[in-house]
């Protein structure tokens, strides 16, 4: 390397063995990469449907779902909310990559349930600037998923919002509990 390392803050999030979380999966990739073969596949999810979550890190969709790689497209922010940029999303998984079914995944204990949207006032007061995205925060987590489904439902940019279906992902059982969009 040629290029001098770039200079790390102060909070750089360095192991203990030395190195950042970022170098070690750099270190995992050259180990992956060494063993890959070039699956083939097509970008067209193979089950031709979109799953929209919660970035939370204890829910594995994969796992979670029964998906294989190649099945699903995969969008996850905060909260699993439908917000302009997931509806971005799933235009162009619907209209140019086949898929129809879109399915919803909040869950227990999630980190946007204990915040308010005072997130954005405080964000202000500490850096002048009011950010322009909503924070998206919830009490009720049946009714979040409510609104969420009838965004995606209502949404004129989308040609397949017939199978689209909201659950609760429970983080200490693993379970899925469906929410009735009519409740
Ligand atoms: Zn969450």
């Amino acid at each position: 390397m040629s290029t001098p390392a770039p200079r790390l803050a102060q909070s750089a999030n360095r192991l203990p063995g030395g190195g950042t979380v970022i170098d070690r999966l750099v270190t995992a990739n050259r180990a992956y990469a060494a063993g890959f073969v070039d699956p083939g596949m097509d970008a067209r999810p193979v089950q031709r449907v979109a799953v929209v979550a919660c970035m939370d890190a204890r829910i594995d969709l994969h796992a979670a779902l029964g998906l294989e790689l190649g099945d699903c497209h995969t969008v996850r922010n905060a909260g699993g909310v439908v917000t302009d940029d997931t509806i971005r999303s799933l235009t162009i998984s619907q209209r140019a990559l086949g898929t129809r079914s879109v399915i919803l995944i909040h869950h227990t204990g999630c980190g946007l349930q204990s915040l308010t949207e005072d997130f954005r006032h405080e964000l202000e007061m500490e850096v002048g600037q009011r950010p322009a995205w909503a924070v998206e925060a919830f009490r009720d987590v049946d009714q979040d998923v409510r609104q969420s489904m009838q965004r995606v439902r209502t949404s004129p940019f989308l040609p397949h919002t017939d199978d689209v279906r909201g659950f609760v992902f429970d983080v200490t059982t693993g379970l899925l509990r469906e929410i009735d969009p009519r409740a």
